[in-house]
């Protein structure tokens, strides 16, 4: 049985930075990473902007030239899940029934995307946006001339692919079981705008509607919603988030709740295994404390390093400042900070004129700001949000002011 200093389980954001981090922090051990996808690291943002919408080929979505890997030391085992983890001999088993060693075992396995639990699920024409593959499918049915399209989720996947078909000039209706879009992740004003915007590009919106069933003989032909309204349509797309995929990890004893638990270093509650990225539930001092997991890219990225750190004898514990982005139609959002636990909103300039923030506090301090195609707001909210600054609404609402004057 061959035995690697470290092993990465998952070649997404989360595993490829790992590598690299550990890497630039002097790691000369063995390194190798397993994914089930087929193809080297790759981001996954463009999946459901660029690559989806043919502006990006696939090879400038790699996270690193292929042959950066080899170059660097970095062995890929593609196509390839890893079943079973056996942390008392530490060890983990591949699909294929082999057995690897490992020195300390990363878990970046990311999340499934979840399916539809009702009738008509598993038909054709049927479609997750989660990786390559799932997107080359939706790709191949509009290029088989599907048109019309239902978008089943308002978060931002659901709305991102939908900003694309528009774009890609399919129709689309966009089912959202929450009375409003982006409800878990968004204050209402946001919301309210992406609605109105969607709206205003030929999207047709149904709010606070479950789906019932899909029917279809083989292949999907509508969407049947709660209340018998059916929906005709050549293919679904469904953006209903993920389950994280930590199945291996629970069953090996991992404390876990929702994905796995982890330390401030991102260490789980198994000796010498770590896990990053969608799939760990971490205390973030940017949501007081508050035991989460967060989907997105910075914090992947920025677990890993933490992961590499303490693998190479300088363990920090995770603190990196969370941040996200999401690019519809012409609308960049950019969120600094989490608005989880928000208790004020405040508006600042106008969405009239597509440029605006959304403020939010927390017991009279700013806890998070989402800009609209407004950078300087959003580099500037930045700094607001990790001094927790207390300001006055209005002067946050005032656009005459800049908020790094604020401070
Ligand atoms: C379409 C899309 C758009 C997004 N847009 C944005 C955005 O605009 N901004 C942003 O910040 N974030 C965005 N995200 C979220 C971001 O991509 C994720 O948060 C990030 O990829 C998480 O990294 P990860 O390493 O935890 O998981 P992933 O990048 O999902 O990687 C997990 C890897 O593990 C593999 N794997 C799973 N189980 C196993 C197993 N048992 N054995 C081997 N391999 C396994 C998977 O195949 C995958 O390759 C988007 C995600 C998607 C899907």
């Amino acid at each position: 049985m061959k035995k690697y200093d470290v092993i990465i389980v998952g070649t997404g954001h989360g595993g490829a930075q790992a590598a690299i981090a550990l890497r630039q922090n002097g790691f000369e051990g063995s390194i190798l990473m397993i994914g089930r996808d087929r193809e080297p690291p790759y981001e996954r943002p463009p999946l459901s902007k660029e690559y989806l919408a043919g502006d990006k080929p696939f090879e400038r979505v790699l996270i690193r030239p292929e042959k950066f890997w080899q170059e660097k030391g970095v062995e890929l085992l593609l196509g390839q899940s890893v079943t079973k983890v056996m942390p008392e001999m530490f060890e983990v088993q591949l699909g294929s029934g082999d057995t690897l060693g490992y020195g300390r075992l990363i878990w970046a396995a990311g999340g499934d995307a979840r399916r539809l639990d009702c009738p008509g699920a598993h038909l054709e024409g049927v479609h997750a946006v989660r990786d390559k593959r799932d997107v080359d499918a939706l790709l191949a049915d509009i290029e088989g001339g599907a048109k019309k399209f239902v978008v089943i989720g308002g978060g931002y996947i659901g709305l991102e692919a939908a900003a694309v078909l528009r774009k890609l000039d399919c129709e689309v209706v966009l089912v959202e079981a929450l009375d409003r879009v982006l409800s878990r992740v968004a204050g209402e004003d946001l919301s309210r705008f992406y609605e109105d915007e969607h709206h205003r590009q030929g999207v047709e919106l149904r709010l606070g509607t479950g789906v019932e069933r899909l029917v279809g003989e083989s292949r999907v032909t509508g969407v049947v919603l709660e209340g018998g309204e059916e929906l005709p349509c050549d293919a679904v797309v469904v953006g209903i988030g993920i389950v994280p995929a930590v199945g291996p990890l629970i069953a090996a004893g991992a404390a876990a709740a929702n994905g796995v638990d982890v330390s401030d270093t991102c260490h789980t509650s198994l000796e010498k295994v770590y896990a990053i990225g969608d799939c760990a539930a971490h205390a973030n001092p940017y949501a007081d404390g508050a035991v989460i997991r967060l989907e997105s890219v910075q914090n992947a990225h920025d677990m890993a390093t933490t992961v590499a750190k303490a693998i190479c004898g300088d363990p920090q514990p995770y603190d990196a400042f969370p941040w996200f982005w999401s690019n519809q139609y012409d609308l960049k959002l950019q969120t600094a900070g989490l608005s989880l636990g928000h208790d004020e909103t405040v508006l600042r300039g106008n969405p009239d004129e597509r440029s605006f923030s959304v403020i939010y506090l927390k017991d009279g301090r700013v806890i998070a700001v989402d800009a609209v195609n407004r950078t300087k707001d959003y580099v500037q909210g930045r700094k607001l949000v990790e001094a927790r600054a207390e300001i006055d609404p209005a002067l946050l609402a005032d656009t005459d002011t800049l908020l790094k004057d604020m401070l």
